[in-house]
């Protein structure tokens, strides 16, 4: 079993990385290089802006690259609840974001000649428990009537004709959804921001940072140090560079996913013949989808730790008991990669998208980020160009999460009592 990410394993690698030397002057350096950044940098370079994108390591490696592969509309929140919480005009709004940012993923693959297997699959929503269907079932009028009418509420005997278990309870489905493959996407949407004219460095950290007036900045790296007359930091969870700010407000949160060998063309329709994205409704629970190439992905929280080779080949075994539960006719397939990421979750799970004294900022996608991480690099560039109204999230406060300064120490807390949660309700 390789310990790495499928979509990374099985993608040709962005090789038109900036060798040159750094400085001088720009219109805007963006710091990160996943989705958000790399979106940002298209759309800047696009305007005919002078763009810098700096990379830590290699981009569309972070959460971007070792992702899940659903590209879902809507909320990842249950709507009546988030229509409670915000009132309803504005969890209304939300949930279009997300079905906008879908059309926005799909715009860009179409127009920059992505290969990716974009495809409009669908996802089902699966409940896991008689109560969590009764929820769904509760919240699905106010979802179809107010937000979505192209979702469809699957009773339990109806869920075997899209997946092939018995441990489901129903289902809500979501035809807008999409999936892609997350390493091509990355590299494709690396080499057209490249191909527009954004100067990409990658092995570049960004180590500090100065305002000088207004939203200029002069941006320091071991590469050298340039001055941007705009800065948008991308740095997803990042728990490295001047980012207090954002640290204090982001919690890092592990995710695991293992791959299957492809299976027959049986054994495919036997677990998934609705072939759509997949989630289930406990906390901590389990995400997943078929490759293009005919794998079962399977991901989850599995343990509330941080990703590296050893966590993740744990949260392997834990995935693989996990999956067999559901899919017994499956017997024990070979699992042929495993791997883990972080999430940048904010208390409430929405992303924040604004300014903070000069420095714009788009992050905090709490797993729900393929498609508005996209979105909002597009919107965010746009702001840049003095759009401020494109911003969709320019409404929502951002206190900090109380007592969390940087790694987060109650991460184990947090999972027993989520672990309790999902025993009981
Ligand atoms: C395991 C896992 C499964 C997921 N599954 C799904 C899914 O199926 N569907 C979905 O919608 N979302 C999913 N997500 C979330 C989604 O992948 C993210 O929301 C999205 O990719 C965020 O993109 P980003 O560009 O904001 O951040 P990232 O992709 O994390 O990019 C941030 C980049 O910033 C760089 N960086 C950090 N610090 C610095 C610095 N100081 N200087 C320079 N660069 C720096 C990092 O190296 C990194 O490359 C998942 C996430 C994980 C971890």
């Amino acid at each position: 079993m390789k310990l790495l990410p499928y979509w990374q394993d099985t993608a040709t690698p962005f090789a038109g990385a900036d060798a040159g030397p750094l400085g001088g002057k720009v219109d805007a350096v963006v710091i990160g290089g996943g989705f958000t950044g790399l979106s940002a940098a298209l759309a800047l370079a696009k305007t005919g802006a002078s763009v810098v994108l700096l990379e830590a390591g290699r981009v569309a490696t972070g959460a971007s690259g070792r992702n899940g592969g659903h590209v879902n509309n809507g909320t990842a929140h249950d709507f009546a609840g988030l229509a409670a919480s915000l009132g309803l005009d504005h969890a209304r709004r939300l949930y279009h974001a997300f079905d906008a940012a879908v059309d926005t993923v799909e715009r860009i693959v179409a127009e920059e000649a992505i290969d990716c297997s974009f495809r409009r699959c669908g996802k089902i929503k699966l409940a896991a428990k008689p109560q969590h269907f009764d929820k769904l079932a509760a919240s699905f009028d106010l979802l179809q009537r107010e937000a979505d009418p192209d979702t469809r509420l699957i009773p339990r005997e109806g869920v075997r004709a899209e997946v092939g278990s018995d441990i489901y309870y129903g289902g809500l489905v979501y035809e807008k959804s999409a999936q892609m493959h997350m390493g091509r996407f990355g590299a494709g949407l690396a080499t057209a921001a490249a191909r527009a004219g954004a100067r990409i460095f990658e092995d570049t950290p960004v180590t500090g940072l100065t305002r000088l007036q207004g939203r200029a900045h002069r941006v320091e790296t071991p590469r050298g140090t340039i001055e941007a007359a705009q800065v948008l930091v991308a740095t997803g969870p990042s728990q490295k560079g001047p980012f207090g700010f954002f640290r204090r407000r982001i919690v890092a949160v592990g995710s695991f996913i293992v791959a299957t060998e492809p299976l027959s063309k049986d054994q495919l329709h036997s677990i998934m013949p609705g072939r759509r994205n997949a989630t289930t409704s406990r906390i901590i629970g389990h995400y997943y989808r078929l490759s293009p190439d005919d794998r079962l992905i399977w991901g989850g929280r599995a343990r509330f730790a941080m990703s590296n080779p050893t966590s993740d080949a744990k949260s392997g075994r834990i995935l693989e008991a996990g999956l067999q539960q559901a899919f017994p006719q499956l017997g024990k397939p070979r699992l042929d990669y495993c791997w883990g990421g972080l999430v940048d979750m904010t208390a409430d799970r929405l992303p924040r998208a604004g300014e903070h004294e000069g420095l714009l900022y788009a992050m905090g996608y709490s797993g729900h980020g393929a498609q508005m991480s996209v979105h909002m690099g597009q919107n965010m560039a746009a702001v840049m160009g003095g759009r401020a109204e494109a911003n969709p999230l320019r409404d929502l406060p951002w206190p900090v999460v109380p007592g969390h300064f940087g790694p987060a120490w109650f991460l184990p807390l947090v999972g027993a009592y989520f672990g309790i949660k999902d025993r009981f309700q």
